[in-house]
This record gives C-alpha cells, sequence and structure tokens, in this order.
C-alpha cells in the first residue's frame, strides 16, 4: 500500500483564505484590522525567518502586524516593558515573543509576562490550563495545525487510538489533550517509553514531536494508520522529520510529508488565532468556524 500524502501547504493555503475572508467582515464590521505584534531578540538567522515568514502571513491575511527586534543584548527588564506595553495597546490583539531568547533572560519570566488574553501561541500557563480542563483560550499552533489535518484527512476522531510520541509543553502535552478533546484514546510516549515500536503499532493515529531524524520507521505501524511528522531535522541530505518517510509512506493510509506537512500550518493558526483573539476582544461573532 502507498500512503496518502496529506498537503499542508494546501491545507495552509485554504485557512489563511478563511481568515482573510474572515477579517475582510472584521475590518467593515469594526473598523481596525486584528493586529499581532512580534518580538525577536537577537540574530538567530532560523528565527529570523520564522519572524519573517509570520509578518507576510499577517499582511497577506489583512492583519496590522507589529515587528519590534531588540539587540541581543537586551536585558530582561527591557523585554518586559516592552511585552507590558503591548499588553496595555489596544491595536494588539496577539503578542508573539519568538523563541529562544538569548541566556540573560528567562523564558518562563517574558511567557508569563505576556496577557493570556492575547498569547496567541498558547505558551502562557493559564492557556495551557485553560486547555487541560476545556475552557475557551489559546492552543499553541503547531498541535492545533496537526488537528486540524487530522479532522480533514479522518473527520470524526472519536473512539481512535493515538500516540503522541514527545512530551514538551508546545507539541506533545497540548496535542495529546487536544486528542482526548476529540474522543481518542491517547497514549503519550517519551524517551522512557519501553518498547516505543509495539506502542507505535497499536495507534490508528501517530504524532512524532522528538526531534530525531527518521526514528519511527514504517514496520512501527499499524497498515493504514494516519501518520503526523512533526520534526523538523536539519541533516546533511538536507530537510527530514522523525518519521521515516520511505518506510512509513509503504505502511501508513496517510502521511504528512517534511517539509510541506505540519510547517505552514503552524503559521497558517498563528494568524487563525490572532482573528480569533480580535473577535473576542470586540464581542464580534464570526461568521464561520475556523
Ligand atoms: P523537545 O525537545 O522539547 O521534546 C522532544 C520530546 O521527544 C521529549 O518529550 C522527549 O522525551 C522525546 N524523545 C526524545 N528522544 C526520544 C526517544 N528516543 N524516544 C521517544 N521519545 C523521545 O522538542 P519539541 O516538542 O519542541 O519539538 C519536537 C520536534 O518538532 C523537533 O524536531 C522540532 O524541531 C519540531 N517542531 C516543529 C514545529 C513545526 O512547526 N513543524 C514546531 C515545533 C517543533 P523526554 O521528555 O523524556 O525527554
Amino acid at each position: 500500500m502507498t500512503a496518502t500524502i496529506i498537503d499542508g501547504k494546501a491545507a495552509a493555503a485554504a485557512l489563511r483564505a478563511r481568515v482573510g475572508a474572515e477579517v475582510t467582515k472584521f475590518r467593515a464590521a469594526t473598523g481596525r484590522a486584528p493586529g499581532l505584534a512580534v518580538v525577536l531578540v537577537g540574530e538567530d538567522p532560523a528565527s529570523a525567518v520564522y519572524v519573517r515568514a509570520k509578518h507576510k502571513a499577517t499582511i497577506e491575511a489583512g492583519m496590522e502586524s507589529f515587528e519590534h527586534r531588540l539587540p541581543a543584548t537586551a536585558t530582561q527588564s527591557e523585554l518586559v516593558a516592552l511585552v507590558d506595553r503591548l499588553n496595555a495597546d489596544p491595536a494588539v490583539d496577539g503578542i508573539l515573543v519568538q523563541l529562544p531568547l538569548p541566556p540573560q533572560i528567562d523564558e518562563n519570566v517574558i511567557v508569563t509576562r505576556i496577557d493570556p488574553d492575547k498569547d496567541v501561541d498558547g505558551f502562557h500557563p493559564v492557556n495551557a490550563g485553560r486547555l487541560a480542563v476545556g475552557l475557551p483560550g489559546f492552543v499553541p499552533c503547531t498541535p492545533l495545525g496537526c488537528l486540524k489535518l487530522l479532522q480533514a484527512e479522518l473527520g470524526d476522531l472519536s473512539g481512535k487510538s493515538a500516540v503522541v510520541i514527545g512530551r514538551s509543553n508546545i507539541v506533545g502535552k497540548p496535542m495529546a489533550l487536544l486528542l482526548l478533546q476529540q474522543s481518542c484514546t491517547v497514549t503519550i510516549a517519551h524517551s522512557r517509553t519501553r518498547d516505543l515500536p509495539e506502542v507505535v503499532r497499536g495507534a490508528d493515529i501517530v504524532v512524532a514531536a522528538v526531534g530525531r531524524p527518521g526514528m519511527v520507521k514504517g514496520d512501527w505501524l499499524k497498515p493504514g494508520a494516519t501518520v503526523i511528522d512533526v520534526g523538523i531535522n536539519r541533516t546533511e541530505t538536507g530537510l527530514v522529520g522523525d518519521v521515516d518517510f520511505a518506510s512509513a509512506s509503504q505502511v501508513a493510509g496517510a502521511i504528512t510529508p517534511v517539509p510541506g506537512g505540519v510547517g505552514p500550518m503552524t503559521i497558517a493558526c498563528l494568524i487563525r488565532n490572532t482573528l480569533v483573539s480580535a473577535a473576542r476582544r470586540e464581542g464580534y461573532a464570526m461568521k464561520e468556524g475556523l
């Protein structure tokens, strides 16, 4: 069997178009555009690429993009002061501080300083708590994008068995909670999991978020399983995921490629979250579910 390739680029373009259409209505109704503030500290080249891509997507969706760049030598109190200004600015609906931060700045201090109702990255503990108990908040963009790809591929996820490999706060844990919310039977695997291939073999849905190139092999998979590969690993042969695509695509029913799978959905979900934030703050009822 050869798997269906899940086209994350196309799904992301479609989501961005839906957000863009809704932004037009939002602007007509409220007289202003949703605004996303992105803060970049230092010159990390990968972070600069992400920030540029986020800026471009924001503008293309008809939103305001506010970019703030601080030097790598910026102090924690300077960054805190900037976050406080953005928290208080009514034109800013979403605040994203690009991680990682330089060593003199404590990420936890910054993440918890952002107003949870502008935390479109969903990293604030208040939003993590809201997700855990099922209250509306913001869900981190990467797992949200994975969920959307799974729902587009499989429809109702209820009753399916899912294995999430990885338990980070930004991908693995929120992914597992989202799947649980959809009534999947969820297993979270990590570096101490015993006999990972056997655990994965029981799953209808496999989400790999590990950071180890090609770790998940085709013979670990249940035939027909849906495989979401979150991994982004730079190797000598280029960008590869956490799943060994060549062998996995012979066994899976559907699989995301790397690149072109989960990555594009992450940015589309960021602008989606920004619009949702603006709508909540203005008491604007969105016309369609995003
Ligand atoms: P982390 O390093 O924070 O977490 C990795 C997780 O993998 C940990 O929970 C770790 O377990 C687990 N792990 C490590 N080795 C093994 C192993 N041998 N077997 C089973 N589990 C293992 O990474 P992130 O969650 O931040 O990111 C994961 C991957 O996703 C990375 O490649 C990253 O680049 C990519 N990524 C992609 C995004 C996108 O937009 N596509 C966005 C964010 C991340 P333990 O907790 O026990 O240490």
